[in-house]
């Protein structure tokens, strides 16, 4: 991998600014691939890995930048549990280790770089220099991944009965006979309603 300084201009390149989030979210993914031995994420070994991520803040595209991993190549798994954390799951030897920002190291960054005007400026210095120790509890875990929730795997695509929709393997419920989609199945569970187009 490149230098962690060539990584962070390529983060905020890739996001817009760069922030303390960025920062914790390169040393978490680096540190995941260190532990996994991967090195070349991006293009030799760039099949090996799966990244679950635990939030969706700036950390997580630091983390997709670093791994490579990304949604639309079903290589990045999204839970929406609001916490900064991610597992790093190598395909090829099945290892999966998962990574979680201390919450203590906010205060000790304000500890420790009081003389840094702001909060973000603290963090920031602490996210570049501080040992992995201080920033990251680290556990090896398994993260068992259905075939179907592989990058590459395919299966044919089923159009729902009632909203003609086509959809993806797996994602299909069957009612009273007919297979249908998670929208037409569930309203309950839509994001969206239908309303009136506007005026
Ligand atoms: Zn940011
Ligand atoms: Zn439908």
């Amino acid at each position: 991998m490149e230098s962690l300084d060539e990584i962070l201009r390529q983060a905020e390149a890739a996001h817009g600014h760069l922030c303390a989030g960025q920062i914790l979210g390169v040393r978490m993914a680096l540190l995941g691939l260190a532990r996994l031995g991967i090195a070349d994420p991006r293009a030799a070994d760039r099949k090996r890995l799966v990244t679950f991520v635990e939030i969706d803040r700036c950390a997580t595209d630091a983390i997709a930048l670093v791994t490579g991993c990304r949604l639309g190549k079903r290589a990045l798994k999204f839970r929406d549990w609001g916490k900064m954390a991610a597992t790093f799951v190598d395909l090829s030897t099945s290892r999966a280790i998962r990574i979680a920002a201390r919450e203590d190291s906010r205060e000790l960054a304000a500890r420790l770089y009081p003389h840094l005007e702001t909060k973000s400026q603290q963090q920031m210095q602490a996210y570049r220099e501080l040992p992995d120790a201080d920033l990251f509890t680290e556990q090896w875990v398994r993260a068992e991944l259905d075939p179907a929730d592989r990058p590459g795997y395919k299966a044919p695509r089923i159009v729902c009965a009632r909203c003609g929709e086509g959809v993806n393997f797996g994602r299909v419920a069957e009612v009273g006979g007919e297979q249908l989609c998670i929208s037409c199945a569930h309203p309950g569970l839509r994001y969206w309603q239908p309303c009136d187009p506007p005026a």
